[in-house]
């Protein structure tokens, strides 16, 4: 593709100015990439082509869609930020730094990775511009899966599932989820994946003959209430999404109401919902099923009226209903609002949003106060469990929606209102019963905490926390008592004992006779390759114990055949 044609793909609302800065992007990374093949064989150019033609797609402005094409550029050559910066300016080299990867680095496997994505997130937190050319990068890769290894292909599918996917979602960017999701499902859970696609052509009415059936009727009395609808459709399914409610609900398929759902946007709020009431003066609504998150939007943002009926041959059918703006927010979500709200002003982007995205500020807090120290594995667990885990959502006795990771308790929950709330807890009433603070929160649960002033955490509270947030400030206060909380066990140093000499029976015998006498638990022994002047050579690992080792040292010399002992103490 040349520039000329590039730009002729871009919509009108670019200025002048910045469509020639984006052929100098075109210009400048097809230069760098001109010899490398993606692994298809492809040119490699194609890849950054592809991801800033989907931030196009949702309308990101011109800093993103130069930044998605010069985003692997800096991975090739040092000196490349320095051109970035000095071409395109300091906010595009932001943006193309915090997306490279840690290629020259020699990280092994997971590690990597876990340091890219950490470096990732912690852009992130100043400009989520950096999250979202990030998740188009993603997408655009999963499509080449095909030519990796099956173990690759599993490990950047599970973490598509387990991090892209959700922070998508978080953002609000569904069509963005759904497409990651099924695309990563397939290497994730291959059979799964082609159960759930032959289960669902045989169990879910053919759609557009389904319709067919349903939109005379729908139609006629629609107009009858003077509403003509933009648009009805039948969204299509996502299987990833289909499958995890399937294992919520034992698999019964006869749980999932919404195997046919129809989509119906109107003009305005009050047309929504009475379409709603057209749609269920025709057709009986299931009990329970009728979701107003008009009224209550979803924490991030969604809004939309649900309703499952017992629809035309009795087919249970989900209709959402919702104007064209909620629908646009409800599929580019942070994107929709990104070219008039944001652009160009990235320390804007974090709080000051129009959605507000309160996990974005969280997100940048949490980092600053408490990760400083932790290493790029913990980073990513603890990550894991406060932003990106299955959510809960439950309500303050105000009726304010506070968003937990799936397993919070109401420690979690006063922790994430208030530091000083949560250090003064005693006790907790879920929807009015008093509940001892270790039970686990749901979804629609109204919380009040129980507080008495003065009070101050104890380590039992510490087992009550989920969440790093909670877990983190209960530690600090506990730490200004002057109360000293235990390493977890994994983290405790070890003494390696190396112990040289002659092949005799019974040596391991004396050895292990002689750390035991001293009461210490032999973790394990393991015998090495013979090298240098000694028939054998045993590790023996230990816990820490700095005051016994020299001891332990010199009755091990004295042991028949032992020639050197010498120890080693080890993370
Ligand atoms: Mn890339």
């Amino acid at each position: 593709m040349t520039a000329k044609e590039y730009l002729k793909k871009l919509p009108k609302k670019y200025t002048p100015k910045e469509l020639e800065d984006i052929r100098r992007a075109f210009e400048f990374a097809s230069e760098i990439h001109k010899d490398e093949k993606r692994l298809t064989g492809g040119s490699y150019i194609d890849h950054p082509i592809a991801v800033s033609l989907l931030a196009v797609d949702l309308n990101m402005d011109a800093q993103t869609i130069i930044s998605s094409l010069l985003h692997d550029t800096y991975e090739t050559d040092k000196t490349t930020l320095n051109k970035i910066r000095k071409h395109f300016g300091q906010e595009v080299a932001f943006l193309v730094k915090g997306l490279s990867k840690f290629k020259k680095i020699k990280y092994r496997g997971i590690e990597r990775n876990a340091e890219s994505t950490r470096k990732m997130f912690m852009a992130a937190a100043k400009d989520i511009r950096v999250i979202i050319i990030k998740l188009l990068d993603r997408f655009d890769n999963l499509g080449t899966l095909h030519v990796l290894p099956e173990i690759k292909q599993r490990r950047i599918a599970m973490e598509t599932l387990e991090i892209y996917a959700p922070i998508a979602d978080r953002l609000g960017i569904s069509s963005i989820k759904s497409k990651l999701e099924d695309r990563a499902f397939k290497y994730a859970y291959p059979e799964e994946y082609a159960w759930i696609i032959n289960e669902t052509n045989e169990k879910t009415p053919r759609r557009e003959a389904y319709l067919q059936k349903i939109m005379p009727t729908l139609s006629r009395e629609l107009a009858k209430e003077n509403i003509a609808p933009e648009n009805i459709n039948f969204r299509a399914k996502h299987y990833y999404s289909l499958w995890k409610k399937l294992l919520r609900k034992n698999m019964d398929w006869y749980s999932i109401y919404d195997l046919a759902a129809a989509r119906i946007i109107v003009d305005s709020t009050e047309m929504c919902y009475a379409t709603l009431g057209v749609i269920h003066k025709l057709w009986k609504p299931l009990p329970g099923k009728i979701k107003d998150y008009i009224a209550l939007p979803k924490p991030n943002g969604y809004q939309s009226l649900h309703t499952s009926v017992f629809c035309v041959d009795d087919k249970i059918t989900e209709f959402q209903i919702r104007t064209k703006k909620m629908h646009e927010e409800a599929e580019f979500g942070i994107a929709a609002h990104w070219a008039w709200e944001m652009a160009g002003k990235p320390e804007r982007a974090i709080g000051t949003s129009p959605r507000n995205i309160p996990w974005i500020k969280q997100l940048h807090d949490w980092q600053k106060k408490f990760n400083k120290n932790m290493n790029s594995e913990e980073f990513l667990k603890a990550l894991k469990i406060d932003f990106f885990s299955d959510r809960v959502f439950v309500l303050t006795p105000r009726g304010d929606i506070i968003d937990l990771p799936e397993g919070a308790t109401p420690v979690d929950f006063a922790y994430h209102i208030h530091s000083n709330l949560g250090d003064t807890i005693i006790g907790a009433k879920v929807n009015n019963k008093i509940i001892p603070l270790s039970s686990e929160l749901y979804s629609g649960d109204m919380v009040e905490i129980i507080r008495q002033k003065n009070k101050k955490p104890s380590i039992k509270l510490l087992d009550n926390a989920k969440t790093s947030v909670a877990k983190n400030h209960i530690k600090s206060s506990l730490k200004k008592q002057g109360i000293f909380v235990k390493a977890p066990k994994q983290k405790q140093r070890k003494t390696h004992l190396k112990i040289a000499g002659e092949d005799r029976i019974g040596l391991i015998n004396d050895i292990t006779s002689v750390i035991t006498s001293f009461g210490i638990n032999m973790e394990s022994i393991v015998q090495n390759e013979p090298h240098g002047k000694y028939a054998n050579v045993f590790i023996c690992f230990i816990p820490k114990n700095k005051k016994q080792v020299p001891l332990v040292v010199t009755r091990l010399k004295k042991i028949k055949g032992v020639e050197e002992v010498d120890y080693k103490i080890k993370n």
